[in-house]
């Protein structure tokens, strides 16, 4: 058995023919049957115990080490996003309108390779590995229906820890690992709001009773309240993307109506924000006679990372492939992640990992999600030696 680096550069065509095979045939959602079977296929011959989700098509695979001991638990997100390729790699979307844009490929491909590295070691594990390969990271919450239908405990115990990495196309530079104790990701809700007016002609307002000033009104009073009202050093976003009031220049309409996403980066400020900006609609608009209904959309929670498992995870990456492929990440992301469901239950961290191609600028590549994010096939072997000794450090 040679270092667990080497051994899995040894695999590391084997880790990129499943990337690209992924990748040309991406999924969105949380029915993604073709990349379950290829989950399948890559796990078939491991001692593993597998299975199938019921309500998603996942796959939950455990390896019971030869002797006794904790369980440690690592995710690899599976599915696509609606965007139509324009990165120009050679394994490209064969799929019109669907692709890899946040690099979930490269997940699925590096968690198989840590899974047959770790299968390779099962005589000299104490403990046991769940695997989580998981569909629908993007908006439909497939983590919590793994968790729903018994994940956290395919083993028998609940993990000592949960780790996910995720790869990103810009920012850090190709192969360097970062990541925080404590929020790493923002909560991400919805507000969505409808004015309650009274239509009438453009000239004579005040036989109407008008919703668009108040509405006007009432998303600049947003913004001031997350000014006023939180902690600048725990900071909110309110960001209304989406607005509609009206049909003709002159006349005034019944209704007028918004949605914005609202991101949080701690429980507290998630609560506050919550009662404060549906009474800040709902007062506004009475203010000027008019009534307003307005709901709170909770959607993924705030991630929030363990520092021991932080640390571990430096530890790890510095003994694995060296000290310099490790930088403290200095602020949270204002994005979310639904592994922030697992983190609420067990100990862990979600990890980043660049993987912007050698020789392109990291602060000026395409960002994921963007049709020409690209993710550089070098760094895949490195991030399932990285996830195999996640495991192995948790289970010593
Ligand atoms: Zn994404
Ligand atoms: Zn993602």
């Amino acid at each position: 058995m040679g270092s667990l680096r080497d051994d899995a550069h040894k695999l590391a065509d084997e880790i990129t023919g499943l990337r690209h095979s992924i990748h040309r045939e991406p999924e969105i959602g949380l029915d993604l049957p073709k990349t379950q079977q290829k989950v399948l296929a890559a796990l078939d011959g491991l001692p593993l115990e597998v299975s199938r989700g019921q309500s998603l098509s996942s796959v939950t695979a455990v390896l019971r080490g030869a002797r006794p001991g904790k369980t440690v638990l690592l995710r690899g997100d599976m599915d696509a996003l609606p965007v139509t390729e324009r990165s120009g790699v050679s394994y490209t979307s064969e799929v019109p309108g669907v692709m890899h844009a946040c690099g979930h490929d490269t997940h699925v491909a590096m968690l198989a390779g840590a899974a047959r590295l770790l299968a390779a070691r099962q005589a000299d594990l104490a403990g046991n590995v769940i695997f989580m390969f998981q569909p629908g990271e993007e908006g439909c919450g497939g983590a919590p229906l793994m968790i729903e239908e018994g994940v956290l405990d395919a083993a028998g115990d609940r993990p000592a820890a949960a780790f996910a990495l995720h790869v990103a196309s810009e920012e850090l530079p190709g192969g360097t690992f970062s990541s925080r104790g404590g929020p790493v990701l923002a909560a991400s809700d919805a507000l969505e709001v409808t004015v309650h007016g009274r239509g009438g002609h453009g000239s004579q307002p005040f036989r109407a009773a008008d919703p668009v000033p108040a509405i006007c009104e009432i998303v600049t009073a947003l913004q001031t309240m997350v000014t006023r009202r939180f902690d600048v050093f725990d900071p909110v976003v309110i960001t209304v993307g989406s607005l509609h009031a009206g049909t003709a220049k002159n006349v005034i309409p019944d209704d007028a109506k918004f949605s914005g996403t609202v991101r949080t980066l701690s429980a507290a400020n998630r609560a506050v924000v919550r009662e404060a900006s549906v009474e800040l609609v709902r007062k506004i608009a009475e203010a000027h006679g008019l009534s307003a209904d307005a709901e709170y959309v909770q959607g993924y929670p705030v991630t929030v990372n363990t520092p021991a498992q932080v640390a571990v995870a430096e530890q790890v990456i510095a003994a694995t492939l060296g000290a310099d492929r490790y930088v403290p990440q200095s602020n949270p992301d204002p994005g979310s992640e639904d592994f922030s469901y697992v983190l609420e239950q067990v100990p862990g961290a979600f990890i980043s990992l660049g993987a912007c191609p050698q020789g392109v600028d990291p602060d000026g590549a395409p960002a994921n999600h963007s049709a020409e994010a690209v993710f550089d096939d070098a760094v895949l072997p490195d991030g399932a030696a990285v996830y195999a000794a996640l495991a192995l450090q948790t289970l010593a």
